[in-house]
């Protein structure tokens, strides 16, 4: 079932813009809504259509509220074998679906599962992929997918295209593109696949899932984020960090610095390796505003940094900047807002 890369194919046999959709534990994960989105946005003014595959077992109520989010079909390849996520199973059964149908593009979540089948799937199918993409557009001149992404640690953006092979296949970072409008009605159709899979395909199986017990945090959809940097000066820093939040409504982030020294745990890093945000209000606080910080939160609405260097680069981004020690400022802001 592999196509050898560079076998001479037809361009035209491919159409439509393909979503592996990701579900974990039957729970459609964001990221599926978002490349949607991405995907209605690359297909308007063409004849293409917006599909989704995913795989799973007895999930059908979750994959028919795909319908309502303006996708035109959704193959739902369904199998006990495809209960819990394995790389053999799920990329076998999707690679099987996309050489038969021969969608143009596809595109997957830059998720660990994501990250985990984008390449398996671009080698069995025999095409290439780029990885971690921030932004997708279609070339007018030609059709093809100018697929945008940070190369040589995020000091420049590289646009790549897949000249020959189709389909043309990218992972894109969660949070980045707008979740698709879920609509009153639903327009599209379900339609079930059954993979040619036997247990012997799947080598690395799930036996047991046990929960890390930490507490997770929700930094995508979060409406406010306060973050800390280098500045906050050591771990008990984000006391005052947690402090604001709180009292804000709002969730802890952090710049990659302080998950380096080990002040807090990588789930709350915002940036280039870290998370994508764009919540309504981004305050950093003690953070320079160093390149790679800058490509996971300039989308937010409105930024606010805290910084005592008045030179710092995050006063170039930031909707209001406040020159001053984060030890006085936040305390002071937070007494503003017991006032409210
Ligand atoms: P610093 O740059 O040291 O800045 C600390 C700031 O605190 C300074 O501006 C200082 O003036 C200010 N300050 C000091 N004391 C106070 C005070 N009392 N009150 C107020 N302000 C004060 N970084 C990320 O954040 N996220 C990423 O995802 C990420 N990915 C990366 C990927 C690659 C490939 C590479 C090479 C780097 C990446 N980085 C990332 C690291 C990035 O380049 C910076 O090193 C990092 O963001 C710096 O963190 P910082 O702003 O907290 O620290």
């Amino acid at each position: 079932m592999r196509r050898k890369v560079n076998q001479a194919i037809n361009l035209s046999d491919y159409k439509d813009i393909w979503v592996i959709g990701e579900q974990r534990e039957g729970k459609i994960h964001p990221v599926t809504t978002e490349l949607i989105g991405e995907a209605k946005k690359l297909v308007e003014g063409t004849a293409n259509q917006v599909m989704v595959v995913i795989a799973g077992h007895n999930i059908e109520a979750e994959v028919e509220k795909l319908l309502y989010y303006g996708v035109d079909k959704v193959y739902y390849i369904n199998s006990p074998l495809l209960e819990t996520f394995s790389t053999d199973g799920y990329s076998k059964a999707i690679a099987e679906l996309i050489l038969e149908k021969k969608p143009e593009i596809v595109l997957v979540g830059a998720t660990s599962i994501g990250r985990d089948i984008g390449p398996r799937l671009a080698a069995k199918i025999g095409t290439g992929l780029v990885a971690d993409c921030t932004k997708l557009e279609i070339d007018p001149s030609d059709g093809k997918l100018l697929q945008t992404r940070p190369a040589f640690g995020g000091n420049l953006m590289a646009t790549i295209i897949c000249p020959i092979n189709r389909p043309q296949m990218a992972t894109v970072r969660p949070g980045v593109m707008k979740k698709a409008v879920h609509e009153a009605n639903a327009v599209g159709v379900v339609e079930k696949i059954s993979p040619t899979l036997k247990d012997e395909d799947i080598v690395a199986k799930v036996v047991e899932m046990i929960p890390s017990g930490k507490k997770r945090i929700n930094l995508t959809d979060a409406k406010i984020i306060v973050s800390g940097g280098r500045g906050i000066k050591g771990p008990e820093g984000f006391d005052l960090i947690k402090a604001l939040a709180d009292k804000l409504g709002g969730e802890v982030g952090s710049s990659r610095a302080c998950v380096d020294c080990g002040w807090i745990d990588h789930m709350h890093q915002v940036g280039q390796t870290g998370t994508t945000v764009r919540p309504v209000v981004y305050i950093a606080c003690g953070i320079s505003g160093a390149i790679q910080h800058l490509a996971g939160m300039s989308d937010s609405d409105y930024i606010i940094a805290i910084n005592t260097d008045p030179e710092a680069p995050i006063f170039k981004v930031c909707d209001y900047g406040i020159v001053g020690d984060l030890k006085e400022v936040i305390p002071a802001m937070m007494e503003e807002v017991d006032k409210l």
